[in-house]
């Protein structure tokens, strides 16, 4: 064992007597997490058929999907347009928010997915309903869990590196903790140019780089910023990309993940 995973599993076995990051179990516990996170950013054919034959892996074996839609406005409406998309794999999604006992429901899932929208509106509907600590006690159990750009982000073990704004006040900002990394969806590296009166100009703003060295001013969690398009499947020990990820660690230079790396719970390859 090298002296950084000796140090990790040091660290574990300290969150595990502490009860924190409930992720990191998995260095005694082993049954195995199923854990899938995607960017987001489906806008063309491709993408999508590759969405989809993913999530169609991911979820082998079940055919009943507990849907969480509350990053969104409307629950039903994203909910049947998420069955829209994923029917034709032949998955059926049960929109938690139509349960009677939401708890029960995850507490019975065998597959759970977390869709995107707003991480804040995700993360104050999860706290308020309670249900932080159901979700992640299935996940460690062993059911597949999927979560997309703010279902990603929720995932972490804070929402602090989400894009969105804070267009309501959750009661923490502390999320499910079922991956040991932060993750910022939607990531690109800048510089932006777009069209104004017929010419190309710069965007002179922050970077994600920045932004993410701001979190890194406060916190020491590596933070892997997902291209668009780009999936990360974890198991609880390691992990694997589909696509292109940077990976941005406290004083370090930023290093960039290609499509097949797998990296451990500090984001080392
Ligand atoms: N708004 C994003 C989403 O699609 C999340 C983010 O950018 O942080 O869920």
């Amino acid at each position: 064992m090298n002296p950084r995973r000796i140090q990790q599993t040091i660290c574990s076995v300290r969150r595990i007597q502490v009860n924190q990051s409930p992720a990191l179990c998995m260095e005694v516990d082993r049954t195995p997490m199923r854990v899938f996170l995607g960017s987001g950013g489906i806008a063309t054919e491709d993408r999508r058929k590759l969405y989809r034959n993913l999530v169609s892996e991911h979820f082998s074996g079940c055919s009943e999907v507990l849907f969480v839609p509350y990053a969104s406005h409307d629950y039903s409406v994203y909910t049947s347009r998420m069955q829209d998309f994923l029917g034709e794999i032949g998955l059926t999604l049960v929109g938690l928010h139509e349960s009677p006992d939401p708890i029960e429901a995850i507490s019975h899932a065998n597959a759970i997915y977390v869709g995107g929208g707003n991480s804040f509106l995700l993360a104050k509907e999860l706290h308020e309903r309670a249900l932080i600590t159901p979700i992640r006690d299935r996940v460690l159990s062993g059911p597949p869990y999927l979560g997309v750009s703010a279902g990603a982000n929720v995932a972490c073990p804070t929402m602090m590196t989400t894009n969105d704004m804070p267009v309501v006040h959750p009661p923490s900002l502390d999320s499910l903790g079922i991956v040991p990394f932060q993750i910022n969806p939607h990531y690109h590296p800048g510089k932006i140019r777009f069209m104004a009166d017929g010419e190309i100009v710069e965007h002179y703003g922050e970077s994600r780089a920045k932004r993410i060295s701001e979190f890194h001013r406060v916190h020491d969690t590596p933070v892997l910023g997902m291209w668009e398009g780009s999936f990360v499947s974890w198991d609880g020990l390691s992990g694997t990309l589909i696509g292109r990820a940077t990976v941005f660690c406290k004083d370090e230079e930023p290093v960039e993940l290609t499509h097949g790396a797998k990296f451990d719970e500090s984001l080392q390859t």
